[in-house]
């Protein structure tokens, strides 16, 4: 059986919270989709994305279940008490344990919560899509926790050295509905591209700059980038029709 390579998150979580993130090894999907591709949404042939599923499930205890989402770059969040069909949105918020809250990504930046007591946690899927539309701070007004407790770790995802964007993703941006001074610190996390109709969006500090703006400081992570690190990672800019990662959190039982 092959086996598969998860990454434990290197954040000062309580211990009843575990989190990981699959790389792209261990799995049997092949070209495009080598080979650990956990999702079905994408072209790869459907019955190894169930064997890879599969090996994913058995990585870890018997009785956890899992839940996923259908991601459309939504702000929508989700709370769920039981594990059930999948849902429509980009959020994950649960307090039961038992429970492992999943997103999938290939550029997209996995953002996980947990408060500092382990009774909560969150999970989203951020682009500059649901970054726009609030996705970040949906989660965290939805979650019950008060945010000067709430700790985060930024997943793997496009680095401000790949993920270049156009002018009017930039203007997007500089017409959300968020305070003047959140917006204006939005606008610096945009760098000049060799085109001037380009930018190189730093998903990672935007992301911190909201999670700041919300009262959270504690922030870890956020130092890879997905196109770069071809190896360990699927890249949806360096690969186009390529796999997904899981990212994924839940209270021990
Ligand atoms: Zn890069």
């Amino acid at each position: 059986m092959a086996s598969i390579i998860k990454s434990e998150l290197d954040w000062p979580a309580p211990s009843n919270i575990h989190a990981f993130v699959t790389s792209r090894q261990g799995g049997y999907s092949t070209k495009n989709f080598s080979s650990l591709n956990l999702a079905f949404h994408v072209d790869d042939k459907l019955d190894l994305v169930a064997r890879n599923r599969a090996l994913l499930q058995a990585s870890v205890s018997r009785d956890l279940t899992f839940q996923w989402l259908r991601q459309i770059h939504s702000a929508s969040v989700f709370q769920v008490d039981s594990s059930g069909p999948e849902k429509k949105g980009d959020g994950l918020l649960c307090k039961k344990a038992g429970i492992v809250c999943c997103i999938l990504t290939a550029d997209c930046l996995p953002v996980f919560f947990t408060n500092k007591h382990g009774t909560e946690i969150a999970i989203a899927h951020v682009g500059w899509r649901g970054m726009s539309k609030g996705i970040i701070q949906n989660v965290v007004n939805t979650m019950e926790s008060n945010p000067r407790e709430v700790i985060t770790w930024l997943g793997p995802a496009i680095g401000p050295c790949h993920f270049e964007v156009g002018e009017e993703v930039k203007f997007i941006f500089s017409q959300s509905h968020w305070p003047d001074m959140l917006r204006h610190e939005m606008q610096r996390c945009f760098s000049c591209a060799g085109d001037p109709k380009k930018y190189f969006l730093d998903l990672y500090q935007a992301t911190k700059v909201i999670l700041n703006s919300m009262g959270i400081s504690e922030v870890y992570g956020g130092d890879e980038c997905t196109y770069c690190q071809e190896e360990k990672y699927f890249s949806f800019r360096r690969d186009g029709d390529t796999g997904r990662m899981v990212s994924a959190i839940f209270i021990e039982p």
